[in-house]
């Protein structure tokens, strides 16, 4: 018989689509197994001031399709501090909240782990973050909405380039990571794809201009992750005077790879992950994310999740250049 008998649920950091999903997941489940819940706004930034609201099953509806979170995210410096983290625990036992599931990224499950660490209320996360940064997962919740985001974006964009002979870069999100500029790059058939796993890139990329130059190739789009090598912005300025024939533009996707409608795939993991988080806390789990590897669910400790460091498929980065010849 489970000890859960009332969960809180909050969404944290940066915000994904299909957090919506996963949020109706989480309570429509909690529901079903007649566990009360209790919707965190804003983040730890909620659980430290008290914003907290019932969730019922009709609160939740018409919801799934919607991007962005009902729930609000927030970046809450205070939950850094044990005395924020105490705050917290005592608003969450004056609402008799028995486990807690964050859906967020890497900074969330690690406030989350640090907080489970020191007091008694189970935590569990939902890997959402459109990133796909995380250890432990093959996929994030917001993830694939934003690949389609920038495939159908980058569409556009190589319409206008042919038309007009020119080089594109198109800078998109993952500061850290090359997720996104890798899966994206691959689909909409750009030339090059420059992501910070990778060294030395304005170099080679350089002489694959000059090569593709002399065979009149008259129309180039690089993927370029945010913050690689300064970013397209910096790169194409690099490269402009090597290559004054070719008219160069830059295109930042910026937010609208945040936003939108989920698709499918990120409703189907948000709501299986939801499912699940809400099963793990009623079996006595505690501090682990629920995540996907090989389409199966697995619980993985947030201390693993957030240390170690997930790898881009080297693979696709071959496939790649093979195809951009
Ligand atoms: P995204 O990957 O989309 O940026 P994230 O969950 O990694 O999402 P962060 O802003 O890094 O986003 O973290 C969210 C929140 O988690 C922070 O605002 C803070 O409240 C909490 N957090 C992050 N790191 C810590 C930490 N070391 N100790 C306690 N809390 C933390």
């Amino acid at each position: 018989m489970s000890k859960i008998k009332k969960i809180g649920v909050l969404t944290s950091g940066g915000d994904a689509p299909g957090m919506n999903a996963a949020i109706r997941a989480v309570t429509r489940t909690a529901i079903y197994y007649n566990l009360d819940v209790i919707g965190i706004r804003h983040g730890f930034r909620g659980m430290i001031e008290g914003y907290f609201k019932p969730l019922k099953a009709h609160t939740v509806s018409d919801i799934i399709q919607r991007g962005g979170t009902i729930l609000k995210t927030a970046r809450c410096p205070e939950f850094k501090t044990k005395k924020g983290r105490k705050r917290a625990y005592g608003n969450l036992k004056s609402m008799n909240i028995d486990g807690v599931v964050v859906i967020g990224g890497d900074g969330t499950f690690t406030g989350a782990g640090i907080f489970s660490e020191e007091f008694n209320i189970p935590f569990i996360g939902i890997p959402g973050t459109i990133d796909n940064d995380i250890y432990g997962t093959d996929v994030t919740i917001g993830y694939d909405t934003a690949l389609n985001t920038v495939v159908e974006a980058v569409d556009k964009i190589r319409d206008t380039a042919s038309a007009h002979n020119r080089l594109f870069f198109v800078e998109v999100m993952g500061a850290e990571a090359g997720f996104i500029a890798l899966r994206s790059g691959i689909a909409c058939g750009a030339e090059a794809i420059l992501i910070p796993e990778e060294k030395d890139q304005v170099t080679t990329l350089k002489s694959f201009l000059e090569d593709g130059f002399r065979r009149k190739k008259s129309r180039n789009i690089i993927i370029v992750a945010e913050g690689d090598e300064g970013g397209a912005t910096e790169i194409a300025r690099k490269l402009k005077k090597d290559f004054k024939d070719y008219s160069m533009r830059v295109t930042v996707l910026g937010h609208i790879q945040r936003g939108g409608s989920p698709s499918v795939f990120d409703r189907v993991t948000a709501s299986r992950l939801g499912y699940h988080a809400v099963e793990a806390l009623m079996d006595g789990q505690n501090s682990a994310m629920v995540g996907i590897q090989d389409n199966e669910v697995v619980l993985v400790p947030f201390r693993k999740a957030v240390k170690l460091n997930k790898d881009v498929n080297r693979e696709l980065l071959e496939i790649s250049k093979i195809l951009s010849i």
